[in-house]
């Protein structure tokens, strides 16, 4: 374990949110020093440790008390927090900021040559996705008796494979689902990256003003860029 009166924040070692959540930590003034094969980065000017991971496990560490602060999809985030829900399991922390990069949509979409006429046409069928709890909500706030089918890859390649009639997946230019005949019908979450931290008074008073302190040069950021 790294020193533990050092900020702990978790970012996604190697992905679509990995240079944003890097490129806006060094615009605040975080020196830091990541080395490509290293589970942790030491910035060389304030008291924060980087931990790189899979996005998945961000949530999780967040809750956990493991980490202090986290980068992440709110897709991500939703999906966990439903699944520890269900587990009965703890899922508290703070959305400190929406920031302005990781948009996309996570969709409904069908075959071209299926029948569509709005959700309930999914009635009965079998819908591949990697998020379950965000589509089995979906599902149940509209009343479709559909099932969801959980793929952690190749989504988009489950209907023309015979695993599922549709998918629920995330989109953001469309060309993945157009590639494979693919229609998006329904928007069924809108996301963005956001930074999050541990639950109100968890953390020591002088990780707090850490925080408090790097909190105000992100809106700068993001407002330096609008
Ligand atoms: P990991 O190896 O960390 O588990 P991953 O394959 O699950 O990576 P990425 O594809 O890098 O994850 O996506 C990370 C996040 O980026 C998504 O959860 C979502 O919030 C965001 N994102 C933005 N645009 C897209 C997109 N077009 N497709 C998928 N994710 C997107
Ligand atoms: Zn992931």
């Amino acid at each position: 374990m790294s020193d533990n009166s050092r900020l702990r924040i978790a970012i996604q070692k190697s992905g679509r949110l990995s240079d944003d959540s890097i490129a806006l930590l060094k615009a605040i003034g975080i020196k830091l020093n990541i080395r490509d094969r290293l589970l942790i980065a030491h910035s060389t000017n304030e008291n924060i440790d980087l931990l790189r991971v899979r996005d998945d496990d961000i949530p999780g560490l967040v809750m956990d008390g493991v980490v202090d602060m986290g980068f992440i999809g709110e897709n991500e985030l939703e999906e966990k927090m439903l699944e520890r829900q269900a587990a009965g399991k703890a899922a508290d922390f703070e959305v400190l900021r929406r920031l302005d990069y990781g948009g996309c949509r996570l969709s409904l979409a069908v075959p071209t040559e299926m029948d569509y006429n709005g959700a309930a046409s999914l009635g009965g069928k079998k819908v591949a996705t990697t998020y379950p709890y965000l589509l089995e909500r979906y599902f149940k706030e509209q009343g479709i008796n559909a099932k969801a089918v959980m793929l952690t890859g190749s989504v988009e390649v489950a209907p023309r494979a015979g695993v599922a009639d549709a998918i629920c997946d995330l989109v953001s230019t469309g060309a993945t689902l157009e590639a494979n005949g693919l229609q998006e019908e329904e928007v069924i979450f809108r996301s963005k990256a956001v930074l999050i931290q541990r639950a109100d008074g968890e953390l020591s008073a002088e990780k707090q003003a850490l925080i408090n302190r790097l909190v105000p040069r992100i809106d700068g950021v993001i407002q330096a860029k609008e």
